[in-house]
């Protein structure tokens, strides 16, 4: 597998993007998010789906500089339309405005429709938590494809619906629950059938309802289980709470429309600390907090307890020295279209 500089990925993906028709300041948004996602290890969301995105321009699915409209705005509440903009792009715009209003009012709330994939949550909340806000964002994709089967049954009817929480706090890296409700985000089954590898019993059932290691189950008819294992009802439960908050309260709606385009309504929302307690004290006491939870000693099979996000922030800091590895397919697939589009040269090699 080549090994890249995440400089270098995100100038790829940047030249990939501007030679599709996107504004520049909009290509530096995209490939910054999915880069990003490649260092904290979150492979399934970065630059694997760079062929992907360009397809859903060619499609008319994703829509370049498109304009961001707000259709509804109170001082703690807004309703944006992104007009199929990059998710990325208009998340973004979104979440700086939830920080603004929270940081007034002291909490507010937005809803997001019409808008293409979001990647990794993560870095939403993170913008927040920079803020000195607690930030919490859901996503789903309305009456989209679907990925996940409900607790009980064996066919698709909901989304991998991910929640993302982040807390400020004086931690050296982000203190942040990210996760898809399902037992793995949809990325992960490319990522393995990309890697030619089986994923863990447990992540998917094939499309008679049996359990399969074998990613190609996922595409030929199969589904996704919630997470939790045989206490799925609990993941099920989230995933359903997810939906509704960016599904119905969107207004994106539910069910199974299989030409409807990728779109991820989100509902983000954002607390200012301050609003209910001095910010210094609660960061402090939230690294203390973790610090405590970590004296836990390990369990078998186990080297240390680690706080939600000190993986992905671990991650980062070996990635940034060792680089991002990136799959053969995946590489060969991104290279064709540099070379389609006439980017490779000035993109040019690997510093
Ligand atoms: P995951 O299972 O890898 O991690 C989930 C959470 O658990 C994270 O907060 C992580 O920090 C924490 N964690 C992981 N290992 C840990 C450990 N050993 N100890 C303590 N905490 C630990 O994540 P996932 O559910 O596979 O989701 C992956 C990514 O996919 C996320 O970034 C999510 O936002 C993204 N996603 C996006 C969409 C979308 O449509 N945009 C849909 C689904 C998922």
């Amino acid at each position: 597998m080549p090994v890249f500089t995440p400089e270098y990925l995100e100038k790829v993906a940047y030249h990939i993007y501007c030679a599709k028709g996107t504004p520049a300041d909009e290509s530096e948004i995209v490939a910054r998010h999915q880069v990003k996602a490649n260092l904290v290890g979150h492979d399934s969301h970065g630059v694997i789906h760079i062929p992907e995105y360009c397809e859903r321009i060619d499609r008319g699915h994703i829509v370049p500089g498109a304009p961001f409209v707000v259709e509804s705005d109170t001082p703690t509440t807004a309703v944006i339309n992104g007009n199929w903009g990059f998710g990325f792009v208009v998340t973004e715009k979104a979440t700086r405005m939830v920080i603004e209003k929270a940081r007034t009012q002291g909490v507010a709330a937005i809803t997001v429709h019409l808008q293409s994939h979001i990647g990794r949550l993560g870095d939403y909340p993170t913008m927040i938590l920079n803020e000195g806000m607690i930030g919490m964002i859901t996503a789903d994709s309305g009456a989209g494809p679907k990925a996940v089967a409900p607790f009980g049954g064996r066919a698709r009817r909901l989304g991998t619906n991910p929640i993302c929480m982040g807390i400020p706090s004086d931690l050296e890296g982000p203190v942040l629950l990210d996760m898809a409700t399902s037992a793995v985000a949809a990325g992960k089954i490319g990522l393995a059938r990309n890697r030619n590898e089986a994923v863990p019993v447990g992540w998917i059932i094939d499309k008679d309802g049996n359990p399969t290691t074998d990613p190609n189950d996922y595409p030929a008819g199969g589904a996704i289980l919630p997470v939790g294992a045989d206490q799925g009802h609990k993941g099920y439960g989230l995933s359903f709470m997810v939906e509704i908050f960016s599904g119905l309260l969107t207004g994106l709606g539910f069910g199974i429309d299989p030409q409807a385009r990728h779109n991820d309504g989100v509902f983000v929302v954002a607390f200012d600390v301050e609003k209910f307690r001095p910010l210094a004290d609660f960061k402090t006491e939230v690294k203390e907090f973790a610090e405590f939870v970590k004296t836990s000693p390990p369990a078998a099979g186990f080297s240390e307890v680690l706080y939600p996000g000190e993986i992905e922030h671990l991650t980062e800091k070996r990635r940034r020295a060792e680089g991002i590895f990136v799959e053969d397919e995946t590489w060969r697939q991104i290279t064709e279209l540099m070379h389609e589009l006439g980017v490779a040269e000035t993109v040019g090699q690997p510093g």
